[in-house]
Formats: structure tokens, C-alpha cells, sequence
């Protein structure tokens, strides 16, 4: 029987880093796969259909949640954003083990639906960082720019719901905390009754 992949969720503020640490990840362990979802915004330069997101219209994505098609979704900044159900269900059950790219919101709807998932939160290295990040995305009205800063603040105080908290501070040193982590719950006795059990029978016999 194969053994049963990995749910892996790396979430955190806007502006902590997710998209180049979770990049960086797959790189070093190309076993993992990441999970495309599907939007409602625009692609921006370079962003290609399928590979980043599945770029849909928004009609499409609310058939998509009628029908019960993402595993969780989200309303980020006038724009839906949602996982698709059966394609991740489909990787953890072949055995691969899954990383969600995905915001807090979305993070909380996974720890209701799928506990045994991994749940990291990608915290930035300061909150002073955080700030200039999100300022220094530019092009925002100062009301917008309010917005985001408090929308950053109440998703940090979402941490204390994660599993583990990785600081943000050097891209590497981030990518190998969670590739530690990945690697230790992989060992973890819980996973592996069945090398036990298959290990104890062949000293018996
Ligand atoms: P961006 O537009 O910059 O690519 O993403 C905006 C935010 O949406 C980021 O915080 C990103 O992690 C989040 N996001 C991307 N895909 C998903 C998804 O499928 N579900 C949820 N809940 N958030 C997502």
C-alpha cells in the first residue's frame, strides 16, 4: 500500500516571503510538488497560465465553489484564490508529499478540514520589515496601504495556531528550517508503523 503524501501548508503575511522561499524549496527537494492554484487577478509579467496560477474568470471560480471543487478558498484584496480539491487529493494519495502556497485565511480553513496537515508560518524577520515590504510594493493609495499594514498585523497574531514558526530573515536559511521540519515529521513513529511492523516480522521469521 502506498503511503499516504504529506500536506504541507506554508502561509504568513503578505510580504514574509512565501512565493521566493517556497521557489527556493523545490528547488532543493524537487520530490515536493506545489500545488497551482486557481485565480480570479490578472497574470503579471512573466506569470504563466498552469505553472503559476490557473488564471480563471470569476464566473468559473464560483462554479468552481458551488460545485465543492477547492479543498479552500479565499477573498484576498478583491481577488478569490482557492485550492483545487481533487488534484491535491490525488498527489497525497499516490504519495507525494504537497506544499499549499497560501494566505492565513485559507490556512485556517485547511486546520478545520485536513488536521493532519503540516502547518508553517512563514514569519518575516521584524515588523519593521514587514512595513517597508508592503509600502515598498508601491502603487497603493494611502488607504490601501492602511488596509494591508492591519490586514498584516491581524494575520501575524494568527501564528500561535501554527505548528512551527520559520523567520524569514535569509531565503536559504528559511528553505532549510522547513526542509528540516518536512524531513523530521517524515520520521516521526506515527508514520511509520508499517516499517515497524514489517521489520519485526522479518526478525521473527
Ligand atoms: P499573489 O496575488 O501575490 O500571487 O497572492 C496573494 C496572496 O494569495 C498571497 O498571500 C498568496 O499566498 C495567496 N494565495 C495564493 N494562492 C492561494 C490559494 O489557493 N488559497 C489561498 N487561501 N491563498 C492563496
Amino acid at each position: 500500500m502506498t503511503r499516504q503524501g504529506l500536506l504541507i501548508v506554508i502561509s504568513g503575511p503578505s510580504g514574509a516571503g512565501k512565493g521566493t522561499v517556497c521557489r527556493a524549496l523545490l528547488e532543493k527537494c524537487p520530490e515536493l510538488v506545489l500545488s497551482v492554484s486557481k485565480t480570479t487577478r490578472q497574470p503579471r509579467a512573466g506569470e504563466e497560465d498552469g505553472v503559476n496560477y490557473f488564471f480563471v474568470s470569476r464566473e468559473d471560480f464560483e462554479d468552481s465553489i458551488a460545485n465543492g471543487d477547492f479543498l479552500e478558498y479565499a477573498y484576498v484584496y478583491g481577488q478569490y484564490y482557492g485550492t483545487p480539491r481533487s488534484t491535491v487529493e490525488n498527489l497525497l494519495n499516490d504519495g507525494r508529499d504537497v506544499i499549499l502556497e497560501i494566505d492565513t485565511q485559507g490556512a485556517m480553513k485547511v486546520m478545520e478540514a485536513f488536521s493532519a496537515g503540516i502547518f508553517i508560518f512563514l514569519m518575516p524577520p521584524s515588523g519593521e520589515e514587514l512595513r517597508s515590504r508592503i509600502i515598498n510594493r508601491g502603487t497603493e493609495s494611502e488607504e490601501s496601504l492602511n488596509r494591508r499594514l492591519s490586514a498584516a498585523a491581524n494575520e501575524v497574531s494568527l501564528a500561535p495556531k501554527y505548528d512551527y514558526i520559520v523567520v524569514n530573515d535569509r531565503v536559504e536559511s528559511a528553505r532549510d528550517k522547513i526542509a528540516a521540519i518536512i524531513q523530521a515529521e517524515k520520521l516521526q513513529v506515527s508514520r511509520n508503523s508499517d516499517l515497524i511492523e514489517a521489520i519485526a516480522e522479518e526478525v521473527k521469521s
